[in-house]
């Protein structure tokens, strides 16, 4: 569970980047942060991973302060997707795969097992690809494994920054499906940020709507279609 208590970032000392929000993401949800560009839906998924420090207010995981944890505990348990994906493309795909499993020192068998899973979840044949290199896939392949790199080591949240707005609309579907389909099945919480209502609408227990670094709505896909 994630909570922001009264979070506001400032860049510069300029108008707030984001400004006094309180929302609660629980256990299992499927969070769309959406709103026009600019208005701050970036910088709040990245203040759950730590990766923009808040200028005032709390986050919480679990109960506890995000600034309580070890930044690497913190990482561990956040799988993160970005709108551009890197991969590293000296290392194979089992190897970008691998990367958290291993600083989590698990045993080659089961980071073997674990990646041939992942390769299944999303439709690329393990035997195929695990071998190969980034610069051998597709950009929606590559995405795809940015997808399950993400959820490799198990991490309990996951936040995903517009992930697959730079794919072709035949590619951005099927990872759609990809995603629902992963979030109904290990029920991990979610918090996806994106800019194209029918996405949110398509993939989103709840939507909290921004605007100039406020929360203006947040709801159910339903409730927000019947707003007057
Ligand atoms: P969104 O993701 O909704 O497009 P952002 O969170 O990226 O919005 O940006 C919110 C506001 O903060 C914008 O006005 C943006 O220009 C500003 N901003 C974002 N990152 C920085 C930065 N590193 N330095 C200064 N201003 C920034
Ligand atoms: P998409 O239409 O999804 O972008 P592409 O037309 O780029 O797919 O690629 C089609 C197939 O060819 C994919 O299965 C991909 O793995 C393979 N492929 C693409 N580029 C390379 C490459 N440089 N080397 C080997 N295989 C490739």
């Amino acid at each position: 569970m994630i909570s922001f208590e009264n979070v506001s970032k400032k860049y510069n000392g300029g108008t707030p980047a984001v400004d006094s929000i309180n929302f609660t993401v629980n256990k299992g949800e499927f969070l769309v942060l959406i709103g026009p560009s600019g208005s701050g839906k970036t910088t709040t998924l990245k203040m759950i991973n730590r990766l923009i420090p808040l200028t005032t207010g709390t986050i919480y995981m679990n109960g506890k302060r995000i600034s309580d944890y070890k930044i690497d505990e913190l990482r561990w348990n956040i799988g993160y997707v970005l709108q551009q994906i890197a991969l590293f493309p000296h290392m194979t795909i089992e190897e970008n795969i691998a990367i958290v499993p291993e600083l989590k020192q698990w045993n080659k068998e089961k980071i073997r097992n674990r990646v041939t899973e992942l390769l299944d979840m999303v439709g690329l044949d393990p035997i195929l690809y695990r071998n190969r290199r980034p610069d051998e896939l597709s950009g929606g392949e590559q995405q795809r494994v940015g997808v399950v790199r993400a959820l490799a080591a198990d991490p309990e949240i996951i936040l995903m920054d517009e992930p697959f707005s730079a794919l072709d609309p035949i590619s951005r579907e099927k990872l759609q499906e990809d995603i629902i389909h992963l979030q109904r099945t290990i029920k991990k919480t979610i918090v996806f940020v994106t800019h194209d209502i029918q996405e949110a609408l398509k993939l989103a227990d709840r939507i909290c709507l921004m605007k100039e670094g406020k929360i203006i709505q947040l709801g159910t896909p339903d409730e927000l279609i019947n707003e007057p």
